[in-house]
């Protein structure tokens, strides 16, 4: 109960998929995710020792011994612990937890398009909390602005900058399309540098589509032909109305649906020049599991891989404890 992280909000986190497929389940940009952890731990004083291959080689364990095959949520947390009431976060236990969970859709009723609001909350600021942090006490920003589109009857809210340029979701990064071109808010309006937005930013220059990085005001929001939120629990959402404006014809963009279906193709691997975007857990092919004698989660450790496990406190969570 006097964990620091519970009281003052000292924690970072991350928020990964892995993909169950027929022959394996892959982990979807897994160092990616780990690098960004460790950048806020940096941001936040917080003495995180793991290195990203020791983090990432125990996602993957951790996944094998509970032997999921289903579609997951990865939560890796880094958060203080018991150190008394000193704001000083440094003088605070630093642990380290992995939580996999059974996990489809973020939003209810498997949503193919989301009715929006611009929050009457304002977007965190570097000058306060840096949002480039992926750190636990940022999120009461999110949860205020989330309830209060809820409690409106909206599914999601948008949330403007310091400045009132447009920042992003509650938990996902936006786009919008205006004349064939993509357009989404840069680092500097205090955005989370969202891997799903770097994975579309990539993917539309293989698509040869323009993205512009460059503020958005509010009332683009209303004008643009198509708009979407990019995250990774809700991948590619298209936004089909905004403070009751409908965006387009109301649904779904035909770049939006471009991007999207490429975006699923990729998570799928079925884009060879993505592929090391996908990491595998089980060592083991389907193919090969019916021909040779199991190797346990167990047995696979002392086959030479690292048992970077005992280092973490690892939840080992399956799916019906939830
Ligand atoms: N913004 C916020 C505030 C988020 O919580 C998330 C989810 N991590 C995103 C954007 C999207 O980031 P990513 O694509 O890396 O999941």
């Amino acid at each position: 109960m006097l964990s620091h992280a519970l009281h003052y909000g000292t924690g970072v986190f991350e928020g990964i998929r892995a993909y169950a497929r027929s022959d394996n389940v892959y982990i979807f940009r897994l160092k990616e995710h780990m690098e960004r952890l460790k950048d806020s731990a940096k941001i936040y004083f917080m003495d995180l020792k793991n290195s990203v291959d020791d983090l990432c080689s125990a996602t993957v364990e951790l996944i094998a011994k509970n032997e999921m095959r289903c579609q997951t949520y990865i939560r890796p947390i880094v958060f203080k612990g018991f150190g008394g009431i000193d704001l000083n976060l440094t003088k605070a236990p630093t642990h380290v937890a992995i939580c996999p969970f059974k996990f489809e859709s973020y939003f209810e009723n498997q949503k193919s398009g989301l009715d929006t609001c611009v929050s009457s909350w304002r977007r965190i600021s570097d000058v306060s909390t840096p949002p480039m942090a992926k750190a636990c006490g940022h999120y009461l920003n999110c949860a205020a602005a989330k309830v209060e589109a809820n409690l409106n009857g909206y599914d999601e809210a948008i949330l403007l900058d310091s400045n009132g340029f447009v920042s992003e979701g509650t938990g996902e990064n936006i786009f919008i399309v205006k004349d064939g071109k993509l357009v989404t808010p840069p680092l500097s309006a205090s955005i989370l540098n969202g891997i799903t937005r770097d994975t579309v930013i990539t993917l539309a220059s293989e698509m040869c589509v323009q993205v512009a990085e460059r503020n958005i005001a509010r009332a683009e929001l209303y004008t643009c032909d198509e708009a979407f939120f990019t995250g990774t629990a809700v991948e590619i959402m298209p936004i089909l109305t905004v403070d009751r404006r409908q965006i387009g014809d109301g649904k779904m963009g035909v770049l939006t649906g471009r991007v999207k279906t490429f975006y699923n193709k990729v998570i799928a691997g079925n884009v060879e020049k993505y592929n090391s975007w996908l990491t595998p857990v089980y060592v083991r092919s389907v193919k090969q599991a019916r021909t040779e004698p199991a190797i346990t989660a167990e047995t696979s450790l002392k086959h030479g891989v690292d048992p970077v496990l005992e280092k973490f406190e690892m939840s080992f969570w399956h799916e019906t404890h939830l």
